[in-house]
């Protein structure tokens, strides 16, 4: 069935880009089973790969001729253990481990790291946690060169693992040389959609925006929320945020892993109400690297991530590296539509203030979905240029199918995000008559319309700059 289809899941898929999904016929076979963005991961990689991995995209979404989004996730100030004397390296309780400056560790009980001042920054009661949390260290001293651990949980640890540091306030700033590059490099390449790992504050995030908007991108900046500081400026960041990801890989490790799914449901109601859409991310099918089939308790996290109100649920090593990229695919879908049938039956769509659009169109779009719920309408088509009215159409989670239209692909690939909302291609876009006669042969084609069915049109009659000021219920074949 050709993409976007009315009959497809309102909660979106973000799939991670890897070798196991890296040819033109996978990434198109992923678009065909749903996926709606795709992740490039600057974590891994080169420039070149994630070049090329961006022209496979393309030409799948040529093939598909579904407008497919693109997220580049930077990885942000994440700190690696260096290269260490050993490999692996067992850390057995009591025994003492010291971070050292430079490359080279001199011993096996030295370590070092990615960033120049850990030594400088680290104090004594300061936890560090290696191997994804299984290892726990506990500075006990410091001097000028030296910070003396002490290990507190065993394990065994590798070269290049990440560090995480719980609590403690580092002077690194969010975005390292790399990222920048990384950032530039997306703003010119027409991504849409650029993540930041490890935000602690909103001026994180106005950093990155100021990058796009100074290299001419219209991506929408997502923060990935996973350090205790960007829960404690949680408000700020997702009101200076285009969109959140709840990174609960790293969120995990950063707090206690038994906090993560309070902590979940607190990021989606923040979101909820200041309109941003939400990814929740990171091991949600994750049996299906081996497996063909997902555990019961992964298939209850995607249903209850669509239960508090994500926008969208992310796959990472799942298409990235497992098995059965596209059944992850196809069982996420599956899962999302059996959950949705109970969530759209159940749910009042209510409506949000925001500042996001001009108050004219918040208004009209909210109107136009009561109408379309009064009427039974079949369709509501929300025709967007920048994006922004489809975004409201989204929050109110109205029951209706709904279609965002726009002339401009990068803005159809950018509401790829939001939840319930399909990006439409138009010739005659803003052209009255012409315009509802080719939404009306591809809803006739493509979302079951008959003659009678009611369509509801949010559209805007230019009066007002920059607002939508015009509903228009269009019955099919008068
Ligand atoms: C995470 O930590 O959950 C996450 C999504 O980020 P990354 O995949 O970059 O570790």
């Amino acid at each position: 069935m050709p993409r976007p289809s009315m009959q497809e899941a309102c909660t979106k898929i973000v799939a991670t880009v890897g070798p196991s999904c890296s040819t033109r016929e996978k990434l198109a076979g992923l678009i065909r089973a749903g996926v709606d963005v795709f992740r490039i991961n600057t974590a891994h990689g080169t420039r070149e790969e994630h070049e090329q991995v961006l022209e496979t995209i393309r030409e799948a979404s040529r093939e598909t001729r579904f407008p497919v989004g693109v997220l580049l996730d930077l990885a942000g100030p994440k700190i690696r253990l260096g290269k260490l004397a050993h490999e692996p390296m067992t850390c057995s309780i009591g025994t003492t481990l010291s971070f050292v400056r430079g490359e080279h560790p001199q011993s096996e009980t030295e370590l070092t790291s990615t960033y120049e001042q850990l030594v400088d920054e680290l104090e004594v009661g300061d936890r560090v946690l290696l191997a994804d949390g299984s290892v726990a260290l506990q500075v006990e001293s410091t001097d000028d060169n030296h910070a003396k651990c002490v290990v507190t949980a065993a394990g065994t640890i590798r070269s290049r693992q990440g560090i995480n540091l719980p609590g403690v306030k580092l002077s690194v700033s969010a975005l390292l040389p790399r990222d920048i590059d990384n950032a530039i490099w997306g703003a010119k390449n027409g991504i849409d959609l650029i993540s930041l790992s490890f935000v602690r504050s909103a001026k994180d995030v106005k950093q990155l925006k100021q990058l796009l908007v100074e290299h001419g991108s219209q991506a929408l900046a997502i923060a990935k929320i996973e350090k205790p500081e960007a829960l404690e400026h949680l408000d700020a960041i997702v009101e200076e945020a285009d969109g959140i990801m709840v990174a609960r890989g790293d969120l995990g490790v950063e707090i206690d892993v038994a906090e993560t799914p309070i902590a979940q449901k607190r990021i989606i109601r923040v979101c909820k109400a200041k309109l941003k859409p939400v990814i929740v991310a990171t091991q949600m099918l994750e049996s299906m690297h081996l497996s063909a089939r997902p555990t019961r308790a992964e298939v209850s996290d995607i249903a209850n991530a669509i239960l508090d109100g994500a926008d969208a649920c992310m796959l990472s090593g799942e298409t990235a590296i497992g098995n059965h990229p596209a059944k992850a695919v196809e069982t996420m879908n599956r899962i999302m539509l059996c959950t949705e049938r109970e969530l759209i039956e159940h749910s009042p769509h209510n409506t949000v203030p925001t500042n996001r659009v001009h108050p004219i169109t918040s208004a009209v779009t909210h109107a136009a979905t009561n109408i379309a719920e009064a009427i039974s309408a079949k369709l509501i088509v929300i025709a967007t240029r920048s994006g922004n009215t489809a975004w409201i159409k989204s929050a109110s989670r109205s029951r209706i199918p709904s279609i965002g239209v726009s002339d401009s692909e990068a803005t159809l690939r950018r509401i790829n995000l939001l939840w319930g909302i399909k990006p439409i291609h138009a010739d005659n876009f803003g052209k009255g008559a012409e315009f509802i006669d080719e939404i009306c042969r591809w809803g006739a084609e493509h979302a079951e319309l008959k003659r009678g069915d009611q369509v509801v049109f949010v559209t805007g009659t230019g009066v007002i700059d920059k607002a939508h000021n015009e509903i228009l219920v269009h019955t099919v074949g008068d």
